[in-house]
């Protein structure tokens, strides 16, 4: 099967293998590493000492970007323009973050939709794809200063419990910074290759991965049989980690100087210096017993066992979703060979203590916890640089496989470089109220629409019973067997209409021509990712378009005239918008009409219900 390398500035096949980086592209720090004669190292900044990139981006006054520890500070100096935690946004829709929304300082724009979330800046929309590639910008600006050359193909790790809009999110992100992404890792699999854990093809082995970084926990049981990694399970808590234990020694220090909570903490500049001092006196405690500083007159001191007794609560909540984690794999601790620890709140006693006695053992942390999993990454990435010849590669798909969407745009299915054999499906429904037949397209491709891509075959999915626009579930399956060939499903689930055709040409294409795809991909990315986001924000525009007609007609009866024409106005001035193309443009507009009619449509909800609940039909009513 092909692996293909390219040159990316010259546009050429590579055949000689050229370093690939590993990225560990975190929530709150970022690494990159690479493999030199054998030995796997993270990537200091110019002073020598910082592995860890903080992932913050600042949004200066002209607009250019700042990422890592510049952007860091001006965390409290400039919230509303500095963005952090992009990766708690990857893939998801705005009704995903609605329970967390609260915790981002700077402005996620709120629309109540199933389209994926976007960032607010001054008066631009950036999505979490776009943000996250100005951080691996960052990172691929710094190997290439150390190494002093260009640097084009890249392994990231995500979290193991991440889905497949949250994988593709993270590759999108890597093409658009330049990168050919050759592997997205899960994050538990790179921290056990750090330990040399599954280099070995003959090796069997259960291991569970404890990771506790600054805002997250993440527990993984792993089984890696035939250098396979197989995620029995993950548990965990997103919004649980190192900040948890800053909060507790902030509330201690404010309890025993007798101060009032509130008072405390409404102080900006006082709350912030505290919690900084947290931080340091939690570091300083890993290696002395006791902790002894002022803010002003205030003393912040605290012993180990004091901290412990405050901490315990926390690190056990840990431990019980370890419990989930091993109930879930269907294993017990006896069943677990190793244990490995990654975040830097693993390096506190307390942790090791407690992980170590829940497991009957001791565990793995003669490694940095924050290196481990850019480590992995790092060690991946020489695998696939054909380095490591005695490692078994397996079988993959050279580019990805998907379906043509609304607007001409490429839907992956099969991401590139999926192990085959492999299936995946997704659901799709109809646009058009009645809608008889399906038209399902294939193509092969990295690029955005699908006119760049190379076309497979296409077939109709027919006998669509009729049903409203939206309700049909069309579940498109891919299906690649171990000789390559590929077989599209398309069933209609409601009505169990189904179709199918098989394309066996799926490699038809010779190495010069795949590179050419794939460095066209890149060298588009932006111009495409452009097209793609005014694509679906008309898409989405005309839905509103359309459904706001609907409900005008629906309630007409709620509504008062101002009310009416008002909403009729702003979809025409949305409708206007379409025609454009400027998709800040369109969003604005749909942000303007979301506001205006989110108090009408519950308004209206209300009506409907009471009218329900006195026992009229809700429909004889509406129509
Ligand atoms: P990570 O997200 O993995 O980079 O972990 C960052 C978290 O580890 C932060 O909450 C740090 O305060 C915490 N951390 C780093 N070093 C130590 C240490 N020596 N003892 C306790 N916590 C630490």
């Amino acid at each position: 099967m092909a692996k293909v390398s390219i040159n990316i500035k010259q546009g050429t096949i590579q055949k000689t293998s050229e370093v690939v980086i590993g990225i560990d592209l975190g929530t709150t720090n970022s690494l990159v590493a690479y493999t030199r004669e054998g030995k796997t190292v993270v990537v200091k900044d110019e002073s020598g000492k910082h592995a860890l990139v903080p992932s913050i981006l600042y949004f200066n006054k002209d607009k250019s970007v700042t990422v890592g520890d510049e952007a860091r500070k001006m965390l409290a100096l400039d919230p509303a323009n500095t963005i952090y935690s992009v990766k708690r946004l990857m893939g998801k829709s705005f009704k995903d973050v609605l329970d967390f929304e609260q915790y981002f300082g700077y402005k996620v724009i709120d629309e109540d939709t199933d389209s994926l979330v976007k960032v607010m800046v001054g008066d631009k929309f950036y999505s979490p794809v776009e943000l996250s590639a100005e951080i691996l910008k960052a990172l691929k600006l710094r190997i290439e200063k150390e190494l002093n050359a260009t640097v084009s193909r890249a392994v990231i790790t995500v979290p193991a419990y991440f889905n497949d809009t949250q994988r593709q999110a993270t590759r999108d992100a890597g093409k658009l910074a330049g990168l050919d992404v050759l592997r997205i890792v899960n994050e538990p699999t790179a921290a056990s290759l750090a330990y040399g854990i599954g280099l070995d093809p003959e090796e069997s082995k259960t291991i569970v991965v404890y990771d506790l970084g600054g805002g997250t926990f993440d527990v993984s049981v792993l089984r890696i049989q035939n250098g396979i990694f197989e995620v029995l399970s993950t548990n965990g808590d997103t919004f649980l980690g190192g900040d948890d234990f800053d909060r507790l020694l902030v509330d201690y220090w404010i309890e025993i100087n007798a101060r009032n909570k509130e008072q405390t903490i409404a102080d900006k500049k006082l709350s912030q210096a505290m919690r900084l001092m947290a931080e340091k006196a939690k570091k300083s405690l890993s290696n002395t017993g006791q902790f002894k500083e002022m803010i002003n007159d205030m003393n912040c001191q605290i012993s180990i066992e004091t901290f412990n007794k405050l901490a315990q609560p926390i690190v056990q909540k840990t431990i019980d979703y370890c419990k989930s984690a091993l109930k879930d794999a269907k294993l017990g601790v006896a069943d677990i060979d190793q244990v490995i620890m990654v975040g830097g709140s693993t390096r506190m006693k307390l942790v090791k203590d407690m992980v170590a006695d829940f497991f009957e053992k001791p565990v793995n942390d003669s490694l940095n916890p924050d290196e481990v999993v850019a480590i992995g990454a790092g060690i991946q990435a020489d695998v696939l640089a054909g380095n490591q010849k005695d490692i078994l590669l397996l079988d993959i798909t050279p580019l990805s496989l998907g379906i043509e969407t609304v607007g001409g745009l490429m839907d992956t299915i099969i991401p590139r470089n999926s192990k085959i054999p492999i299936k995946a499906a997704r659901q799709y429904t109809t646009s058009i109220d009645g809608q008889a037949n399906l038209k399902v397209s294939v193509f092969q491709g990295e690029r955005d629409l699908v006119e760049h891509n190379r076309k497979l075959g296409a077939f109709i999915l027919k006998g669509i019973p009729p049903m409203a626009a939206g309700l049909p579930k069309i579940q498109i399956e891919f299906i690649i067997n171990a000789d390559g060939i590929l077989t599209v499903k398309a069933k209609e689930l409601r009505s169990n209409t189904e179709q199918e055709i098989e394309i066996r040409s799926q490699f038809g294409l010779s190495d010069e021509e795949m590179a050419k795809m794939l460095l066209d991909s890149i060298k588009h990315a932006e111009s495409d990712m452009n097209t793609r986001a005014l694509l679906e924000a008309r898409n989405e525009a005309q839905n509103i378009v359309l459904s706001t007609g609907k409900f005008l007609v629906q309630n007409a009866g709620i509504l008062s005239d101002d009310e009416k024409s008002q909403t009729a106005d702003l979809a025409k001035q949305l409708a206007e918008t379409i025609k454009g193309s400027d998709k800040d443009v369109i969003n604005k507009a749909m942000e303007v009409i979301n506001e205006y009619t989110t108090p009408l449509a519950q308004r209206a909800l209300e009506h409907n219900i009471s009218i329900a609940l006195q026992g009229k039909n809700i429909n004889d009513d509406a129509s």
